[in-house]
């Protein structure tokens, strides 16, 4: 844990109202944020939690799939991904998850929920394959959720819930989270009924789903281009994002399958404004809002860990007429130059280093 201070344009608190400050950092945590006049040379940024992901997948990066249906391609057991799975040994597996964990790191994501499969050796694979400054929440199944932070559901229909399975969990602490109404409604209220502490997908969520997430503050995690790339909806209208803000749904942004999607947040987050016509607040608070997991609010406030992405805005930064809709449409994670984790900074290649005065 480092002590140091980090100047230029960021994006505070709540609103993620961009100022031109200095941020003071003390044993990993924002001690101080004071306002400074001097001419911005970079920006900071949260950093993302990526609510969502399926890293192992990596090893099936970009299958071609055209024509082929969801339950074709992900559903367990015999599902196209499984079945690459399975015949992958494990070295590769684990190198694969490292690559994919620090190409998330380099595009400003510091932590990210990730479903794996294959039990408990599968969690033990992940774990295997961490690297510093970046932080799974991993949902495990088959007796993985025993060694993992989570039970992860594939659906409440296919294959049929243990009950019993979810109930040990939920005995041993375990949180539950679920995919439901990815595709159609018919696993929505059977996943309800699960009381799951995270809700994965709600493409095709009803006004009824929506107000029933609302009124019982499960978190829905929204993974729009996953949604896209496999036929979960083919417009604007589902997910149903403006119903469910407007509701009072707590939303979280995941990129889902890394086989279909690259795990990168500025991508997510452009593909959300310009599809679901969010703004760049809603977007951001989406990106950030999975570090409740950790208790965290995700935001640069005093208080709150120093987990922030140091960006070159280039040429945005002379021209824009909005920060913040720049930050979420046009930037991109090309321009991230550092990102830290609570105590380090970490380069596009993964190196750590101190935080320095004046950074
Ligand atoms: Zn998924």
């Amino acid at each position: 844990m480092q002590d140091g201070e980090v100047q230029g344009l960021a994006f505070c608190g709540e609103t993620f109202a961009p100022r031109s400050v200095s941020i003071i950092i003390q044993r990993g945590i924002i001690s101080e944020i004071t306002e400074i006049t001097k001419p911005i040379t970079q920006w900071i940024v949260p950093t993302f939690f990526n609510a969502h992901t399926h890293i192992a997948d990596t090893v099936a990066m970009d299958t071609p799939i055209a024509g082929r249906l969801l339950a074709d391609l992900v559903a367990p057991q015999n599902g196209l991904k499984h079945q690459i799975l399975r015949k992958t040994p494990d070295d590769l597996l684990v190198i694969a998850m490292r690559e994919s964990m620090r190409f998330m790191q380099a595009t400003g994501t510091v932590a990210f929920a990730d479903f794996r499969e294959g039990g408990a050796h599968g969690v033990g694979l992940l774990n295997q394959a961490k690297i510093p400054g970046i932080f799974p929440v991993i949902f495990g199944r088959e007796g993985g959720e025993f060694f993992a932070d989570g039970l992860g559901l594939s659906s409440a229909k296919n294959p049929v819930v243990d009950l019993a399975a979810v109930k040990r969990a939920r005995t041993a602490g375990k949180r539950i989270a679920i995919h439901a109404g990815e595709t159609g409604i018919k696993d929505i209220e059977d996943a309800f009924s699960l009381d799951p502490d995270v809700i994965i997908h709600a493409t095709c969520f009803e006004n009824r789903h929506i107000r029933e997430a609302a009124d019982r503050n499960i978190p829905l995690v929204l993974c729009p281009r996953s949604n896209w790339m496999l036929g979960g909806t083919v417009r604007a209208a589902r997910p149903p994002v403006r119903k469910m803000i407007d509701a009072g749904c707590t939303l979280w942004l995941g990129t889902d399958n890394v086989m279909f999607v690259a795990p990168d947040m500025f991508a997510e987050c452009a593909f959300l404004t310009t599809i679901y016509k969010t703004t760049p607040q809603e977007t951001l608070a989406m990106a950030t809002g999975g570090f409740a997991l950790f208790g965290h609010h995700g935001t640069i406030d005093v208080g709150e860990p120093a987990n922030l992405i140091r960006l070159d805005p280039g040429y945005v930064q002379e021209w824009t007429q909005s920060p913040e809709l720049s930050l979420v449409s046009r930037i991109g994670s090309r321009a991230v130059r550092s990102v830290s984790a609570s105590g380090s900074w970490y380069d596009s290649a993964g190196n750590s280093y101190p935080f320095f005065k004046g950074e």
